[in-house]
């Protein structure tokens, strides 16, 4: 994997004496590329990326993403709202909420989205709602255990998520009692999945289960396609994805009598090369055995390292040379906070820029104020340039909200 000094010509030491350090610097050609990769893999079927907000939900990389022709999928009524205001129309996002308040949908319903129903109860109280007039979709837990990691892995049968499999004849009980108009089956398995297998398996769940709703109009295949985080790390071939399950995909289409669009909703797999995390070294110091960098950001900033014991590449952009040394490269939160450990890397010092690689999806989007810190800038390097698209947080940031009474 390559340490690049520079993104589309901008040196990221600029980037960094620029706008200061820490910084979320996204490579906007990057993400336009992975798209471009998907849509070919897909284009022997009538196909729809709709892009996982919650990786990284900036309203430029929004914007971006929406030019490239992908639409998205929102976990929250927030995530609407962001898509709307970035230049989505309502039908181009899916709401896939999880166990939200009634009053979460009837917003979603109201601004014209399409919305994921994942409970039974909930596919009651809308069809009790709406009846027939407002479409909709059917999230499945499809028993499948797939994903890199317990955290990530959803479509299990202990899941929380969707309506098992198992429960199919009580969803068409239910569909059919309220004279529901389902639009579209639904899927997501987990993520980090490497296996392209797992995404026909997922298929072929929502292809039995289609055939007991007759107005279809899409299948949702869900997100997690795995992607590499070091040197050698396999990573989904999504060619083969593509080849293996519009293959199954046409098939079926066959079969129901009727051409469908097929729906994925990749997240990592769009955003997380194309972001990079640059901090600063704060203080070199060594303990008996291990020498540790800290630096000027941590699980605050990013939190998949300690969240899901993740691997992010890390390289010393201003010492590539030097001579090599294990270290351990810790944040600076009042917690176990390691970015990463026992890496060998050219010598640190004070003041060196590091670059955390992989930083793209669910970087910014988890990142929090912990230790009542500063949460960093975020830059998008587009057309040889490189734009501030979402400011510093200052110490106004953190009291705004607060109300200090009298005591
Ligand atoms: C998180 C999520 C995704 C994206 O997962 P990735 O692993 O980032 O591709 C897709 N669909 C749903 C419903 C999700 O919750």
């Amino acid at each position: 994997m390559q340490n690049p000094q520079q993104i589309q010509g901008v040196s990221l030491e600029s980037i960094a004496h620029e706008f200061g350090t820490p910084v979320y610097v996204y490579d906007g050609e990057k993400i336009v590329e992975q798209i471009e990769t998907l849509q070919k893999a897909f284009s022997s079927v009538p196909f729809k990326i709709k892009y996982a907000t919650k990786a990284l939900s900036n309203l430029s990389v929004l914007k971006l993403i929406k030019n490239a022709g992908a639409g998205i999928d929102a976990v929250s009524i927030e995530e609407v709202k962001l898509g709307m205001m970035a230049g989505f129309e309502a039908p181009e996002i899916m709401y896939t909420p999880s166990g939200v308040p009634f009053e979460e949908i009837r917003e979603a319903v109201d601004l014209g989205v399409i919305v994921n129903l994942d409970s039974i109860p909930l596919i009651r109280e809308f069809g009790k709602t709406y009846g027939g007039s407002v479409p909709a979709c059917i999230r499945i837990n499809p028993h499948i255990l797939a994903g890199g990691n317990h955290k990530i892995s959803v479509g299990h049968v202990e899941s929380k998520f969707g309506i098992s499999i198992d429960l199919l004849p009580e969803i068409v009980e239910a569909v059919n009692e309220y004279g529901l108009k389902i639009w579209g089956l639904h899927v997501h398995t987990g993520s980090d999945i490497y296996d392209a297998e797992v995404f026909l398996k997922g298929g072929n769940v929502l292809f039995e289960a289609a055939m007991q709703f007759p107005e279809l109009k899409f299948l949702d295949f869900g997100g997690g396609f795995k992607v590499a985080y070091k040197e050698g790390d396999p990573s989904t071939d999504v060619m083969e994805v593509g080849r293996i399950v519009t293959k199954a995909f046409e098939a079926f289409c066959r079969k129901y009598g009727r051409s469908l669009e097929l729906w994925i909703e990749p997240g990592k797999f769009l955003v997380s090369a194309a972001g990079l995390l640059l901090v600063k070294t704060a203080v070199v110091k060594s303990s008996t055995t291990i020498t540790f960098a800290g630096v000027d950001s941590g699980l605050n900033h990013l939190i998949r390292p300690m969240m899901y014991e993740a691997y992010h590449d890390i390289y010393n952009l201003s010492n590539p040379e030097g001579k090599l040394e294990k270290y351990n490269i810790v944040g600076y939160i009042c917690e176990t906070d390691t970015l990463a450990a026992h890496r060998q890397l050219p010598e640190i010092r004070p003041n060196d820029l590091l670059v955390i690689k992989n930083a793209g999806a669910y970087g910014y989007s988890m990142a929090s104020n912990y230790n009542s810190r500063l949460r960093p800038a975020e830059v998008l390097v587009w057309q040889g340039k490189a734009h501030l698209i979402r400011k510093r947080e200052e110490f106004e940031d953190l009291t705004r909200n607060q109300v200090l009474i009298e005591i």
